[in-house]
């Protein structure tokens, strides 16, 4: 008899012990699917983290594939944020959030490494918030005024957009940027380089014109991904959210 309560209370705390566990894991669980900010993403002192996409991986679809996006963001992007975590783990650049180490680590010939990645970070997660599912075509009144007296009209924004963006030489960016005049701009840079360690310049948009962005869905095309981005993917809410930060 005292064996069998001596089993039977031994089952009645591995029970408890069980349903604890899994209790516990099921709060891990919900507290990373939460969404994490733009760009301040850091969940602690010492690791950069992947944000999350603002869309379904297969929300682009058919003009950018889910093939795409899980390349280009499950592998390009987290790689350059698991090279970061690596190069600055334990230096003084691991207790800085993300937009500090890029312009910390700008210009610095003895952190080109960490910059590349850091700066390729931040540039993506500005690219993937520059697009959005029924995106493109022309912005709002207000937006439509501004581009009409910055650039003459609405055709030469898009004209000279696509000429940047097709004539960016192997890899690199094409950007919509606000210059120290209040005026709409537009800019290119090469491979990780970035308007956001220029203090004259606000980065307002961005497309990423690296192969990696469209060779799957438009191999070699880069003027048809660029049509496509204005007509049907471009995220004016972004360039109006930025507009008033
Ligand atoms: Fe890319």
């Amino acid at each position: 008899m005292h064996r069998r309560n001596l089993i039977k209370n031994f089952l009645k705390f591995s029970g408890s012990f069980l349903l604890i566990s899994i209790a516990s894991g099921f709060t891990k669980t919900k507290a990373n699917k939460q969404k994490l900010p733009l760009f301040n993403n850091k969940s602690n002192k010492t690791m950069i983290q992947l944000p999350s996409l603002p869309y379904e991986k297969n929300a682009l679809m058919p003009y950018i594939s889910e093939n795409t996006i899980n390349y280009h963001y499950g592998k390009h992007h987290q790689t350059y944020v698991n090279n970061l975590n690596n190069l600055i783990k334990d230096t003084e650049l691991s207790s800085k959030n993300l937009e500090e180490i890029v312009k910390i680590s700008a210009n610095d010939s003895s952190k080109v490494a960490i910059f590349n990645n850091a700066a390729q970070i931040w540039n993506h997660t500005f690219y993937w918030n520059s697009m959005k599912p029924n995106g493109g075509g022309v912005p709002n009144a207000s937006l439509l005024a501004k581009i009409e007296s910055d650039f003459g009209s609405y055709e030469n924004f898009v004209n000279e957009f696509k000429n940047s963006a097709i004539s960016q030489f192997g890899s690199g960016w094409s950007w919509v940027v606000l210059d120290e005049k209040d005026k709409l701009k537009i800019l290119k840079t090469g491979n990780a380089e970035t308007p956001l360690t220029n203090p004259k310049l606000k980065p307002l948009l961005t497309i990423d014109v690296w192969e990696h962005a469209y060779y799957l869905d438009f191999q070699n095309a880069r003027a048809n991904y660029v049509d496509i981005f204005l007509n049907h993917l471009i995220n004016w809410d972004f360039i109006n959210q930025n507009l008033i930060k």
